[in-house]
């Protein structure tokens, strides 16, 4: 759907998978006023299809739109979008454990523009890819690496928000740390150097004693949904859950780490790496991610009693 300065967006319409027409001087291509969202579709049993809390990343991406000069569709009209798409591409969905179907709703300015400002138009699509399992029972847990050379954000940035431009600024800390056989890189704040904020795509939790603890969403970090779920889902389940500041001295002292996102849903962190120190975390039973991960998946697949109406049938 598209959409020109101080009009709402026009209805828009399904088609083929493609390629998309673009100016050269588009307000994406040379300033980078562009936006993502990251949902899933999941089969659950007798070929029921769920969705899950797609309206919190409309509201998400408004937020978004609001910080980058942007105009943004409304929460109905995203969320209509997502439900369509994921309808459309049902024959795609892998069956109940198997995977989902990763769903990449887009907001980018598509209106010429030579000088810095707002774009003239813009442009809201949807498009998906099915997609496997994160998190397999019995493999191998996360090793990630402290990064405290790269910041994904700073105060007064756009790191509260899923903006295209916070992407590949941390591409080089990925790759340096994969090279070296990390799963991911964990950044710190930028002005203190020792707060832990968040991984390249998924935020952070720490379990000492019986209280769960994450870093509290200060403007530099993204408020992921499954994030939000988790702190809900661990208090329904008498879990005591603060969020706050977190050194990344207390991650290094915690009985168990693990991480949340739409991609690897709650992944168990097996090491972290930091100022050349390794800290081996408890894995296997027990662990309080994976009592999480049960009740999460199991509210996702429709067969948990969603109390919080979390869920959208197809
Ligand atoms: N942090 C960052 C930087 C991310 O890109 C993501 C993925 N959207 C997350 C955290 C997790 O957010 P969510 O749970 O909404 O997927």
């Amino acid at each position: 759907a598209k959409c020109k300065e101080n009009e709402s967006f026009q209805q828009g319409q399904l088609r083929d998978y493609g390629n998309v027409e673009l100016s050269p001087a588009a307000g994406v291509l040379n300033y980078g006023q562009g936006l993502f969202e990251g949902t899933k579709a999941y089969r659950g049993e007798n070929g029921r299809v769920f969705l899950f809390r797609p309206d919190q990343n409309a509201i998400r991406m408004q937020m978004g739109a609001e910080r980058m000069c942007m105009r943004s569709p409304s929460v109905q009209q995203f969320v209509d979008a997502v439900k369509q798409t994921a309808f459309a591409n049902k024959r795609w969905i892998p069956p109940p454990g198997k995977g989902s179907l990763y769903i990449r709703p887009l907001l980018i300015g598509t209106g010429p523009i030579l000088g810095l400002s707002p774009s003239p138009e813009y442009t809201f699509l949807v498009y998906a890819s099915p997609v496997g399992n994160y998190f397999k029972e019995g493999t191998a847990p996360l090793n990630l690496y402290v990064n405290d050379e790269f910041h994904r954000a700073t105060r007064g940035g756009a790191g509260g928000v899923k903006s295209i431009t916070n992407y590949a600024p941390v591409l080089q800390a990925i790759s340096k740390a994969k090279e070296q056989g990390f799963s991911d890189v964990v950044y710190l704040d930028s002005v203190h150097k020792k707060y832990v904020e968040e991984a390249s795509s998924c935020n952070m939790f720490l379990v000492k004693g019986n209280v769960i603890s994450t870093p509290a969403t200060v403007g530099t970090i993204l408020e992921g949904i499954t994030r939000k779920s988790i702190i809900d889902i661990a208090r329904d389940s008498g879990y005591k859950v603060e969020e706050r500041l977190v050194t990344v001295d207390e991650l290094m002292e915690a009985d168990e780490v693990f991480t949340t996102g739409t991609a690897v849903s709650i992944a168990a962190v097996g090491s972290i790496t930091y100022n050349g120190q390794r800290k081996e975390y408890k894995t296997g039973d027990g662990l309080v991610c994976k009592d999480l991960y049960k009740t999460l998946v199991g509210i996702q697949l429709g067969k948990i009693e969603d109390k919080h109406k979390w869920v959208v049938q197809l």
